[in-house]
């Protein structure tokens, strides 16, 4: 394809996509393909000859439309909402025709400080200290990696990196039991290893991380001889939307000089509205903090929002400078790529500044609104129901509740059975998950262009299903 091609078929992708948004939601919203089903469909066989595009798009409608479960569909209810709103999905557009590599300052200056002024917007929209600096990181999993790896090399005074693990006292890290598996996965790849991640009991109706157990853990980790590294907490966990007492836990963590690493993936994005912000008191006390934009705030996957208290402690864990990195003459420049694992980068701070002027910070708070309220109304009627059960109350937008009609035996056979036949049906889409060792299905609302019709269609669906299952 030439270049001076390219526009026609532009044209013909944007027609496309702005039809597919309007009319997602007459699509069934999880894919309805069997394993292999795409799989088969495609050629064993590399092509030889060129193609023309309309074969192409004519296979990708065919072969690969079936096979997407579509996470922009207004009635998307399951895991978190991964939002592409219209300006983001233009940004891209933009960024994929620059495909620039924004590694350092000097491999483009405009994506360096674009990032720099959108982290501090990002930061002023939570009410966030000014004392916090930001990075965008490809995703959470990979800040919450770049955080435990910050705690190990502070905690080993700077030497893990050096020497390696082998010859040191085992590092502690605490969380609750209700953290996401990326802090397991980020323990591993950093080698402290799973058995040194501690999980500190939870209690109350957050479920939340018990500030006495963790003090307690601590103790009993130095009487040992061990060596407490840091503490991650999170705020709106992915089961139930868990949240642990920030200022308590900090306290803690402070007292015994730990670093502290706070996991708000989700949730981070409603702190834009001051009124859910007695979630997360004390929080300007942490040390680094993750939020993802691109679950809540329509700025498309994948674009998280990582800020740090001390950025020095980070870049002291992860710069590495050989000589065709270093950047002779300018002082005082960010090179972004020395605050994250990877090294190249792509150009996210774009979208982000597309989204936050088009929509403004009003626009995205009313959004958010909406969606808890609406979620909300739906817990009240589902609660009334019967036989059903609210397991866990509305964290945000997020609960989850439990089919349990009189006289059945194994609830978690049957609602696993419910969730499967909710998503076969393919008007709504949820997901289950396990609270105290029970099968849950969950609820959440959040996608950008989903309505109160929308949300309460839920209730037909849900009810309609459960009635039909044997
Ligand atoms: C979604 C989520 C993550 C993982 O986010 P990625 O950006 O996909 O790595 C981590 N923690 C929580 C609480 C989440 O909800």
């Amino acid at each position: 394809m030439k270049w001076n091609e390219f526009s026609e078929w532009g044209r013909k992708v944007a027609d496309w996509a702005q039809d597919y948004h309007l009319t997602v939601g007459d699509r069934p919203v999880r894919a309805q393909t069997e394993p292999g089903d795409v799989l088969n469909a495609l050629p064993v066989l590399p092509p030889e000859a060129p193609e023309s595009m309309d074969n192409i798009f004519r296979d990708f409608e065919d072969i690969v439309m079936p096979g997407i479960t579509h996470w922009q569909h207004p009635r998307f209810f399951a895991y978190f909402a991964a939002n592409a709103s219209a300006p983001s999905v233009l940004a891209e557009f933009l960024t994929s025709a620059l495909a620039p590599q924004c590694m350092l300052w000097q491999t483009s200056p405009a994506a360096t400080e674009m990032e720099t002024r959108m982290m501090d917007w990002l930061r002023q929209s939570l009410d966030l200290p000014d004392g916090f600096a930001g990075v965008i990181q490809d995703s959470a999993s990979s800040a919450t990696l770049a955080a435990v790896l910050t705690m190990r090399e502070k905690s080993l005074d700077w030497q893990g990196n050096q020497q390696g693990l082998f010859s040191q006292k085992p590092l502690r890290i605490y969380c609750s039991s209700e953290v996401h598996t990326s802090i397991d996965r980020a323990i591993w790849v950093a080698g402290i290893g799973q058995q040194n991640l501690i999980r500190v009991p939870i209690k109350g109706d957050w479920r939340g991380m018990d500030p006495v157990a963790l003090e307690e853990a601590i103790e009993a980790d130095l009487a040992a001889g061990l060596q407490p590294a840091g503490v991650i907490l999170c705020v709106g966990g992915t089961g139930t939307g868990a949240t642990d007492p920030i200022s308590d836990c900090l306290d803690v963590a402070e007292k015994y000089g730990l670093y502290s690493h706070v996991d708000a993936a989700w949730a981070g994005s409603a702190m834009i509205c001051p009124e859910y912000r007695h979630y997360w008191p004390g929080i300007e006390r942490a040390d680094s903090i993750v939020f993802n934009p691109h679950k809540w705030l329509g700025v498309q996957f994948d674009c998280s929002a990582h800020f740090l208290k001390a950025p020095d402690d980070l870049v002291r864990t992860l710069a590495i400078q050989p000589e065709y990195l270093k950047t002779h003459g300018k002082d005082g420049i960010i090179n972004y790529s020395e605050w994250s694992v990877p090294l190249g980068r792509r150009f996210r701070a774009l979208k982000i500044w597309f989204v936050l002027r088009t929509y403004g910070l009003e626009g995205l708070r009313n959004r958010l609104r909406d969606h808890i309220n609406w979620s909300n109304d739906l817990h009240d009627k589902l609660a009334k129901t019967p036989d059903f059960e609210i397991v866990t109350p509305p964290m945000w937008s997020l609960w989850s509740f439990r089919y349990t009609p009189e006289g059945a035996s194994d609830l978690d056979d049957l609602n696993l059975r419910l969730v499967n036949a909710i998503n076969d049906d393919g008007r709504i889409y949820l997901t289950q998950t396990r609270v105290d060792g029970d099968l849950v299905i969950r609820f959440q609302a959040g996608q950008f262009e989903t309505t109160k019709d929308d949300v309460m269609m839920a209730h037909d669906v849900i009810t309609e299903i459960a009635k039909g299952l044997s």
